[in-house]
């Protein structure tokens, strides 16, 4: 199911020359996964730092000349150097593999999956390839589909195009919580496209098709806002049934925020509860005091409430699409942090110790220590 624009690109996008597509490995022939998909689907061996059930599966559209958009904290932004096919993404490698051998390892471990998504890239062939990578999945695996989209490659006819090859979710990297930081650090594709009133257009289109809870925005922390301003786009988005879902910035070497530090774990820990307390709870901003720098310094509300949304360790997990029965299942570790740091969210359960530690970093003044 094409469109009839499907190996076109919008008129927004500028064509910028490409390898020679019979021998060059790129989508939709080839994608790239992060290392963790490479694990579960037996590409690569390795372990995690502890063991736990992983059947999250992140691909990611590959080209040579890479990604149009220029994210001033990303690792595949166009101005970033080095070779696109050497840049990592969230700090991670991404290996290249056939998309046919993917789908294959795909339909053999099609039980221990729980959720496959592809990331677009600003590119513009991706429209095109994601559809034709969607419609290879969907013949052969059940797996639930989200694609986490590009939104300067998209418009409505697309996206309806997308429910149609059989995507359930649809993801959009807002990342940047505020119009002027977004303008700020996420310059423009070179003929435009990439600016805050495209993202929310494409936002509202999807959640028009796609339904409630069936789409996400994904909101960084660390990258100049304030706490009132994550807060604010948490009531925004659980207001029109659309989940936030929460990263943390972590530094990429050679971009442009390379030497931006990240949160402290301490701010990362309230904005986690902040924003469960939001989705689940119904919490408003009048739920929390700020300092004058907009900052959270405490939560209101029934102190055995926070206790047990905390005791739940629910806030902490990474958040991701679900698995077809509600269960986690985008849970990309290592994300938000690297292999050596501690989790910053979890892809698994938080245990007792973990429910200690965690209850420490808060160090919210209602909150029991749990020891
Ligand atoms: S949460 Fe995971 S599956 Fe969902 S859109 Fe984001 S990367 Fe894709």
């Amino acid at each position: 199911m094409r469109d009839t624009m499907a190996r076109t690109s919008l008129p927004l996008l500028s064509a910028r020359p490409e390898a020679d597509p019979e021998t060059a490995q790129i989508s939709p022939d080839w994608v790239r996964i992060s290392l963790a998909s490479a694990y579960a689907l037996r590409f690569q061996s390795g372990r995690f730092t502890r063991d736990f059930d992983f059947g999250g599966i992140n691909l990611l559209l590959s080209y040579d000349n890479g990604c149009l958009s220029d994210c001033g904290y990303c690792g595949l932004a166009r101005t970033r150097p080095g070779e696109y096919a050497d840049k990592s993404f969230i700090r991670v490698d991404w290996p290249l593999v056939r998309t046919d051998d993917l789908v294959e390892r795909m339909a053999k471990y099609e039980s221990k999956l729980t959720r496959l998504c592809i990331s677009m890239v600003t590119h513009g062939h991706a429209y095109a390839d994601t559809c034709d990578i969607t419609a290879r999945i969907a013949a052969r695996v059940r797996t639930p589909l989200s694609i986490l989209v590009a939104p300067p490659t998209l418009n409505r006819e697309r996206l309806e195009t997308f429910r149609k090859l059989g995507v359930d979710m649809i993801g959009i990297g807002l990342d940047a919580v505020t119009e002027d930081l977004f303008r700020a650090i996420r310059t423009d594709v070179p003929a435009g496209g990439l600016s805050w009133e495209k993202y929310w257009e494409v936002v509202d289109d999807a959640r028009d098709i796609f339904g409630p809870w069936k789409v996400n925005c994904h909101t960084l922390v660390g990258l100049g806002e304030r706490d009132t301003d994550m807060i604010d786009i948490f009531v925004r988005l659980r207001d029109r049934e659309i989940f936030s879902y929460l990263f943390c910035f972590n530094p990429e070497p050679d971009s442009r925020m390379a030497d931006h530090e990240k949160s402290t774990v301490q701010r990362w820990r309230r904005i986690q509860l902040a924003r469960h307390l939001v989705e689940t709870e119904g919490y408003g901003p009048h739920d929390f005091s700020f300092d004058e720098d907009g900052m959270l310094l405490d939560v209101h509300g029934e102190a055995p409430q926070i206790d047990a949304a905390v005791e739940s360790g629910i806030p902490f997990l990474t958040n991701g699409c679900p698995g077809e029965n509600g269960e986690p299942g985008c849970t990309r570790p290592y994300g938000s942090y690297r292999p050596s740091e501690g989790f910053r969210d979890y892809p698994f359960p938080p245990n007792a110790a973990d429910l200690v530690e965690i209850r420490d970093q808060l160090a919210l003044p209602r909150l029991s220590t749990g020891r």
